[in-house]
């Protein structure tokens, strides 16, 4: 028991200590070099007591703010992860929406989530199209909850298997020879007896 310096000694009273080990010492088998240890533990989580678990819970960004637009693409302020838009990326990576993610990083309502090229590039797409009429499609003020929706679309179209015809095939060919050949080969008892 050397004294440890980041142990809250003078605040700890030893007496709770042993109290604590020796009512379990009377109510448990305990090897004598196991005391030690137990002791040791219970003095340590006394000593953690009323204590916070994380001293303390600072934000640090994958990149400072002003890194995270770039012309062509965008970082998340979270992990890192940089693409063209952060819309999705945040509400199916990090559950945040918008709101949320400006709000924890104390980001301004105009800081942007997606690449100012892409953002031209959609809209000359946009009217290219002739899709002007649809306002959602600029980009300018994106609802979170559009954002939702788009982002819940894209996963389940993502989460549909894939069709593998080939497997079937192979699995019927497989099957017709099992069947074919072992039930027939061992039911059939030796006729030479
Ligand atoms: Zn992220």
């Amino acid at each position: 028991m050397n004294g440890d310096s980041t142990m809250n000694n003078e605040v700890l009273d030893p007496h709770l200590t042993t109290k604590i080990v020796s009512s379990y010492v009377r109510h448990h088998m305990v090897g004598a070099d196991q005391v030690s240890d137990l002791i040791t533990s219970v003095h340590r989580a006394l000593g953690q007591l009323g204590q916070p678990v994380e001293p303390r819970e600072v934000l640090t960004p994958a990149v400072s703010v002003r890194r995270s637009v770039h012309h062509d693409y965008v970082v998340c302020l979270d992990c890192g992860y940089r693409g063209k838009t952060l819309r999705r990326h945040i509400t199916t990576r990090h559950g945040l929406s918008r709101d949320d993610y400006l709000k924890r990083w104390k980001l301004k309502s105009d800081h942007p989530l997606t690449a100012p090229s892409y953002t031209e590039q959609r809209s000359m797409l946009a009217k290219e199209l002739g899709l002007g009429r649809k306002p959602s499609m600029r980009g300018a003020t994106p609802s979170a909850a559009g954002a939702a929706v788009s982002a819940n679309a894209d996963s389940k179209s993502r989460a549909k298997p894939t069709r593998r015809p080939s497997t079937r095939s192979a699995s019927k060919s497989a099957d017709g020879a099992d069947g074919a050949a072992s039930p027939s080969a061992r039911k059939r008892p030796p006729r030479s007896r």
